[in-house]
């Protein structure tokens, strides 16, 4: 049986940063990763630039073959991890072997949610997560005429442009709320990204639910929703979230809620088994909360926090430390091309169920909005998440105000007045 002294599930983003992050501290150690995909690492986030053929494949792929040899970390692909025997500390995998680990980190991020409608295995439904999907997005995409995206979200406003760029003429985006991307934008912040798909040629339909999928010899040919409208389409971009598969921890013990749970070093609650990146449901000390964050920047401080902790060990005095994981992530999409492009940011929190007090900037027709989110914690007033619509000077200056816990209390009313330099918050 293969020992190694740290076996990582998941090589993406937190996965490979992990590795590395444990390889600076441990020269020696043994280090595997097992990955369910056949790819050395490759960024998620480049995926659109690549299908929008802005980068070639290649470019996509961030570690190359060499890089695993020199680092002597062992890359295990096309494997899954399918059990953990937490008292043995196992972890069996797909090709029937048994791994035995010292440490063990589970980064295994999320799949795509499917469609489930009848219809939804034809020929011409893609979704947008791994290389292999993009690949199929570029071929299929060349004889279109007509696509429908479901789903009104990041992923839905990615294949408006990716659609967009491949040379289709209509681009229409179906999504179930009374607005586009309801779930994480106001309604004036929604009106300016759908203006900017609008002048890209992408319309919206909103209170649109699929019902079913109409198909001609295996191939998609329209998509038909629930209030009985019928959208042709010779292709469907599907982008309705993730989840993860946590099915081969089940009989592990190991505590999962949303996502596994962990606290503030990334520690779960089984002895030398830790979580990171989209799948971690971890003790947020800047929030002083519990969530999950989907982002890259999340995944990979993440993965380079919980290397040092790993890397430490108190009874051996190896090297690393145990590392609290406190940084407010956020991120950014840039959606077309000038002069009608448009940008979306998301700082922190954005769910405003968090927030004790919401501030809008700007407004539809000044084609940019600003929302943020403020929360009292012991009679300090904190910034603690924004979203950012077509105005990219804002990002930097609450991105530190929330990073750095600063107190706007006697900026509140200031904050309102439209002229107010958000760079005096953090001066
Ligand atoms: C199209 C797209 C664009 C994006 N753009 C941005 C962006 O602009 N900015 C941003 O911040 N974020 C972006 N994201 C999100 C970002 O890519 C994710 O937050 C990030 O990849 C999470 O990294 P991770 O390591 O936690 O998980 P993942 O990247 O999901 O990787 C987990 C890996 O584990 C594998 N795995 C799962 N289960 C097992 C198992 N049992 N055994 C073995 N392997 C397993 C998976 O196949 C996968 O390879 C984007 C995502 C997508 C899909």
């Amino acid at each position: 049986m293969k020992k190694v002294n740290f076996l990582i599930i998941g090589g993406s983003a937190a996965g490979t940063t992990a590795a590395d992050a444990i390889r600076n501290l441990l020269p020696e150690a043994s280090i595997a990763i097992v990955t369910d995909e056949d790819h050395e690492q490759y960024s998620r986030v480049l995926l659109p630039n690549y299908i929008r053929h802005q980068i070639t494949r290649e470019q996509m792929f961030l570690k190359k073959p060499e890089w695993y040899s020199e680092r002597k970390i062992e890359l295990i692909r096309g494997v899954k991890a399918v059990g953990l025997a937490s008292k043995s500390k196992r972890v069996k995998v797909s090709d029937g072997n048994e791994i035995e680990y010292g440490k063990l980190l589970i980064c295994v991020g999320g799949y795509v949610v499917p469609l489930n409608v009848p219809g939804a295995d034809a020929e011409g439904v893609f979704y947008m997560r791994t290389v292999e999907d993009g690949d199929e997005i570029i071929e299929k995409s060349k004889d279109a005429k007509k696509a429908v995206i479901i789903g009104g979200g990041f992923v839905g406003l990615e294949f408006s442009s990716c659609f967009k760029m491949n040379g289709i003429e209509e681009v229409t985006t179906l999504v179930r709320g009374d607005y586009y991307w309801s779930k994480k934008l106001d309604e004036e912040s929604s009106k300016v990204v759908v203006s900017t798909l609008s002048k890209n040629g992408v319309s919206v339909k909103t209170d649109e639910d699929a019902d079913h999928i109409e198909t001609k010899d295996g191939k998609v040919k329209a998509v038909v929703t629930k209030s009985g409208n019928r959208y042709e389409a010779d292709v469907i971009g599907v982008g309705i979230g993730i989840k993860s598969d946590f099915s081969w921890l089940a009989d592990s013990g190991i505590e999962i809620k949303a996502g596994i749970d962990t606290n503030e070093y990334l520690e779960t609650n089984l002895p030398d088994v830790y979580a990171a990146g989209d799948c971690a449901e971890f003790y947020d000390p800047v929030f002083e909360r519990k969530h999950l964050v989907g982002n890259w920047t999340n995944a990979t401080s993440q993965g380079s926090t919980v290397g040092k902790t790993m890397a430490h060990s108190a009874s051996s005095g190896q090297a690393g430390q145990r590392t609290k994981f406190e940084t407010a992530s956020s991120y950014s999409i840039n959606f077309f091309s000038p002069p009608e492009n448009g940008t979306c940011s998301f700082i922190g929190v954005t769910d405003e169920d968090f927030a004790d007090k919401i501030l809008v900037r700007g407004s539809f027709n000044e084609g940019k909005v600003t929302k943020i989110l403020i929360k009292k914690y012991n009679g300090i007033s904190r910034i603690v998440g924004a979203t950012v619509v077509n105005h990219p000077p804002d990002v930097g200056p609450i991105t530190m105000a929330v990073k750095n816990r600063v107190d706007i209390a006697s900026k509140l009313l200031d904050l309102e007045k439209p002229d107010f330099d958000l760079k005096l918050l953090v001066a």
